[in-house]
């Protein structure tokens, strides 16, 4: 049987990945578009092919569908996730899920209650190489991780350079758009938690309204592993990667914090330097696939509800701490949802 799939919001992440990852699936379907205009709606639909467009999330959840992707501005995601579970339907809602932690675990807790399927869209788990990565880690390749640096600081398309960088209500700013993926993506490779954060960020010139558009935090996870992460919307030539470097070896990943299957992992040890090979299958195709196989009851989205609490919960304690000056602790109970 296949997956019905009404998307709210006739965003640009939908346009470019999420549409033809749902359709790469052998049991996937786009059956219907939201968004708030109706003109833009309809306009979606023809361009993408969508059967249906509307312009109420009531009209959406009212049509045949199975599963809805949420993939409007931040500050929309809490009502139209929580419509959407209240109306039975499965959810994968993108990042932030919400504009507080506090928010985000009150709908995943109603997502858990009512028995449907909940995932947060943080696709870099699905890259082969953070799999790769991470597989090295647990296989005690590198022996104990010490530490860990994520670069992250990209250059905002002019197309996307609207609400991230002029409308805090709407949570913009660089920390809830790539904050977020960093402490999910440090999370997933070293399979630890962050214990506490310090953060400095910046406004270099492209946002306004107060908010940031870089950042520059400093992690330290339960384990004792320290990290550092460096996110922004303003550097053209930086470049992206990561890397985790252990008492007995390192793992260097180029071009890897990216939309794209691409970049490279370098291991380097005593005996040399080895390229791991990784497979290079669409990170939101994996991400729609292993979401489909959790409404099948066979286990569980790639990022789950839980996993997208944590990564706001640490955005938020790096936001905080860049008012404060100090470290800010994070709830180590916090991704526990009874
Ligand atoms: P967009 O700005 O493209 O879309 C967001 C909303 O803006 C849409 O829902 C739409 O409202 C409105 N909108 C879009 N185009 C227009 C327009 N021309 N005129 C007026 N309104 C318009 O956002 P993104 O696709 O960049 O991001 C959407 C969400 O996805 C965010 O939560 C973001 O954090 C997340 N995201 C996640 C990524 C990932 O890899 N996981 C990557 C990129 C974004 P309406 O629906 O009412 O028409």
């Amino acid at each position: 049987m296949s997956v019905r799939w009404g998307l709210i919001g006739a965003s640009t992440i939908a346009r470019q990945f999420m549409i033809n990852a749902i359709r790469a699936q052998t049991d996937g379907e786009v059956a219907a578009v939201m968004s708030s205009s109706t003109e833009r709606a309809e306009a979606y639909a023809r361009e993408n092919g969508i059967p249906a467009a509307v312009s109420t999330v009531e009209a959406l959840l009212n049509s045949d569908i199975d599963a809805v992707y949420i993939s409007t501005t931040n500050e929309l995601h809490l009502d139209q996730g929580m419509a959407a579970i209240k109306a039975g339907k499965h959810v994968l809602c993108e990042k932030p899920l919400a504009l507080t932690s506090a928010d985000a675990r009150k709908m995943v807790a109603a997502a858990r209650q009512a028995g449907i399927v909940f995932g947060t869209n943080h696709h870099l788990r699905n890259a082969g190489a953070h799999r790769a990565m991470r597989e090295a880690i647990a296989a005690g390749r590198i022996g104990k991780p010490i530490a860990a640096r994520v670069f992250h600081s990209v250059f905002l398309p002019e197309n996307l350079q609207g609400w991230r960088i002029s409308r805090p209500e709407a949570g913009g700013g660089v920390v809830l758009d790539i904050t977020v993926h960093d402490a999910d993506t440090l999370r997933f490779v070293l399979g630890d938690d962050p214990a506490e954060v310090s953060a400095f960020t910046q406004s270099g010139g492209m946002a306004g309204s107060g908010l940031e558009d870089g950042a520059m935090c400093i992690w330290r996870f339960k384990s004792g592993v320290i990290a550092q992460s460096h996110e922004g919307f303003t550097t053209k030539y930086a470049g992206t990667g990561f890397e985790v470097h252990g008492t007995d070896g390192s793992l260097i990943a180029a071009n890897v914090m990216t939309q794209k299957p691409v970049g490279s992992v370098l291991l380097r040890t005593a005996s040399g330097e080895e390229e791991l090979n990784f497979d290079r299958e669409d990170l939101y195709a994996r991400s729609v696939r292993q979401f489909h196989a959790a409404i099948r009851d066979e286990g569980q989205p790639a990022a789950t509800g839980e996993d997208g609490i944590w990564s706001l919960a640490s955005a938020e304690a790096a936001l905080q701490s860049s008012k404060t000056g100090k470290a800010v602790a994070i709830d180590p109970q916090l991704g526990s949802i009874a």
